[in-house]
């Protein structure tokens, strides 16, 4: 699956082959959610989209240098900040720092900007319009936890995003905030290996994979302690810098203060555009102005590709922000809405995403190795209309009997986002199993995903 880590320092020019894996141009038009009513983008403002990254001299003319700070008082601003990490763990980011600051040693911070979830596109947004962003949000990191390296962990094969991530770096010749010596690592395109665990044994030289019971702030890349953000987190820190925690604050909730990105997928006006909030919004609100949709979708799915399945009427109504969901037991995830529409078979798409998740399974535990490709079996047949009631009941043993089972959290998403597929389409589930498919036109697949995976698109 991988070789040894690639490590590109700063001044190198070489980048990995394109292998299709990425190759898809996602729509990266960020929205302007002052036009209906909320506060200016933050992460999103600046040049438009049109114009590609913005450069380093713009980035300094736009929002400064990074004020100088000791590292105890940035990690005391993130956490007045009450910034949550955006990665989809939402763990508080001053208590990380903290851990990693206080271990000593020779610490390591890592933006994970391998973004796994086909269809988020949000982290790609900001490694190609804003990757000064990221990057200053690496150096806040790094002074914040006393490390001289900052790796940016991405996929390989996505040339766009390589391009301006190192035309970025090169740019970065001075700052008055010490930089870190940056370096650039390329994981395989595959959905587990943007998992910490998984970059963290990556960077050692090994195969992109989870581990069990991993924990990189005290014992990360070689044993140092290692602070691993992802992407949008990491532009969060570049704003905290600079406006501090009061400024932070005045966007987002008293729970989980900040704007956040949402990716809009599926059946919207503009499949991949991503908002930015700055506080909660009804479904309602952003399917009608930013998806152009002007009643109920059949279903929503939330969170991601491990997310959950909520029926139209039911998620028209529900605030999009990840405390609000999280009230209501539903994923905010990645940011991810991916919108079913009417007369669209729910059950076959489920199947097309549940074979992904098993194909993009790591291969090294056995429930997740073997258990979702039989779920994923089970749900074809379904979606064909060929499954029986015996069938199904042991698709929900064989569900239990996995959740938990992983030595990361894949084999549990996919699980279940395939329960709530059973819920929210149990109509369609009642008429597949006495022989109804649906017509084959409305089988057809509709979410994004990565060309290298080979069955069941
Ligand atoms: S649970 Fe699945 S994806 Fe996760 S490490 Fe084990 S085999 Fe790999």
């Amino acid at each position: 699956m991988s070789g040894p880590p690639r490590l590109i320092a700063r001044e190198a020019r070489a980048r990995p082959a394109a292998d299709g894996a990425s190759r898809r141009r996602p729509l990266l038009e960020p929205c302007d959610t002052a036009r209906s009513g909320g506060q200016l983008p933050r992460l999103l403002a600046g040049p438009p989209a049109h114009g590609g990254a913005e450069t380093f001299e713009q980035h300094l003319a736009r929002l400064g240098h990074l004020p100088r700070r000791c590292p105890e008082d940035i990690v005391e601003m993130v956490h007045q900040a009450g910034l949550r990490g955006r990665g989809g763990s939402g763990f508080p980011v001053g208590r990380k720092m903290a851990a990693v600051a206080d271990r000593g040693g020779d610490p390591l911070v890592v933006v994970n900007a391998a973004e796994s979830e086909p269809a988020s596109m949000k982290d790609r947004l900001l490694l190609r319009l804003r990757p000064q962003l990221l990057l200053d949000g690496a150096a806040v990191a790094a002074a914040a936890t006393g490390a001289g390296q900052a790796v940016i962990y991405l996929h390989s094969g996505d040339d766009v995003l390589a391009s301006a991530l190192e035309t970025a770096l090169l740019e970065r010749t001075s700052t008055p905030f010490d930089d870190p010596t940056f370096r650039v690592a390329y994981g395989p395109p595959k959905f587990v290996a943007g998992e910490s665990s998984a970059i963290v044994s990556f960077l050692e030289g090994g195969l992109a994979k989870p581990r069990h019971a991993h924990r990189s702030s005290t014992s990360g890349v070689d044993g140092r302690p290692t602070l691993i953000q992802n992407a949008e987190t990491a532009a969060h820190l570049a704003l905290i810098g600079r406006g501090g925690p009061d400024w932070f604050r005045q966007a987002g909730t008293s729970r989980w203060p900040g704007s956040v990105l949402v990716t809009l997928t599926g059946a919207v006006a503009s499949p991949g555009q991503v908002l930015e909030l700055s506080g909660p919004r009804p479904t309602s609100d952003l399917l009608t102005d930013a998806g152009r949709l002007d009643r109920p979708p059949q279903a929503v799915l939330l969170g991601g590709y491990g997310g959950a399945w909520v029926e139209g009427e039911r998620a028209w109504d529900v605030p999009i922000y990840p405390d609000m969901l999280a009230d209501r037991h539903l994923p905010f995830g990645c940011g991810l809405l991916a919108v079913l529409p009417h007369g669209h078979c729910g059950i076959a798409e489920t199947a097309r995403l549940l074979t992904y998740l098993a194909d993009e399974s790591a291969q090294q535990c056995g429930a997740c190795m073997f258990g979702l490709p039989r779920l994923a079996e089970t749900m074809q047949r379904l979606a064909a209309g060929q499954a029986s009631r015996a069938e199904l009941r042991r698709f929900t043993r064989r569900s239990d009997s996995i959740v938990g089972r992983g030595a990361c959290g894949h084999p549990d998403g996919a699980v279940a986002m395939a329960a709530s597929a059973l819920d929210t389409f149990a109509g369609d589930v009642a008429l597949h199993l006495t022989g109804r498919p649906c017509p084959p036109h409305a089988r057809r697949g509709l979410f994004p995903i990565p060309s290298h995976c080979p069955t069941w698109r």
